[in-house]
């Protein structure tokens, strides 16, 4: 299975979805600027399961569903490579769809914003966005490092993940005008796409 987005077929993998999703999933592609689904390879579909800590950290012996997403790389040494060679998979959790686990994920006719978010990931790493907001906008890097994250990992890189799906999860109106997306929305990640920076807040 592929989804047509950006100008091509993005292949699928793993666990097949229903037509709901597959639409879901298109509709998230298709919001995003072209160019940033370049470097992505394929999409992949799995059923995880996460292994449940105590208090103290330590494996309960337990798990439960799991309903978040990764972004890997498909070569070793990446950060070495030019950035127009990087090669990324995004896989998504199955979980990611239930209303009942990721609500966000779930409204009629809406994007999946854990998709966004991984695609934050990709993106970054595709055009070094954050390290660049690093050396260039110190100020923006605060503001984005600041963000708060309500995910289970944590980092400044979660935040940047977060402030990219949120600029493209709301709509204009909805989109706070702030600090951080000003910083990301001036990076190489949209300072080569025109028509989306056209639409800056
Ligand atoms: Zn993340």
């Amino acid at each position: 299975m592929s989804i047509s987005a950006g100008g091509r077929e993005i292949p699928t993998r793993g666990l097949a979805l229903t037509q709901d999703q597959q639409d879901r999933i298109s509709r998230t592609l298709n919001r995003v600027p072209a160019a940033h689904l370049r470097s992505l390879q394929y999409l992949s579909f799995r059923d995880r399961d996460v292994r449940v800590r105590d208090a103290a950290g330590a494996y309960t012996g337990e798990t439960r569903e799991y309903a978040g997403g990764s972004t890997s790389s498909l070569d070793r040494g990446w950060q070495a490579m030019d950035p127009a060679a990087r090669r990324f998979m995004i896989m998504l959790d199955i979980d990611s769809f239930d209303p009942a686990q990721r609500a966000i994920n779930a409204r009629v006719g809406g994007l999946h914003y854990t998709l966004l978010h991984e695609l934050g990931h990709l993106v970054d790493w595709s055009y070094s966005a954050f390290d660049w907001i690093r050396r260039n906008d110190p100020e923006g890097f605060a503001a984005i490092a600041q963000r708060d994250h309500s995910g289970i990992t944590h980092g400044a890189q979660e935040r940047f993940a977060d402030v990219y799906a949120d600029l493209i999860f709301y709509s204009e109106g909805q989109r706070p005008t702030n600090r951080a997306m000003q910083a990301v929305l001036a990076s190489p990640a949209f300072s080569s796409v025109p028509g989306f920076r056209a639409r800056m807040p």
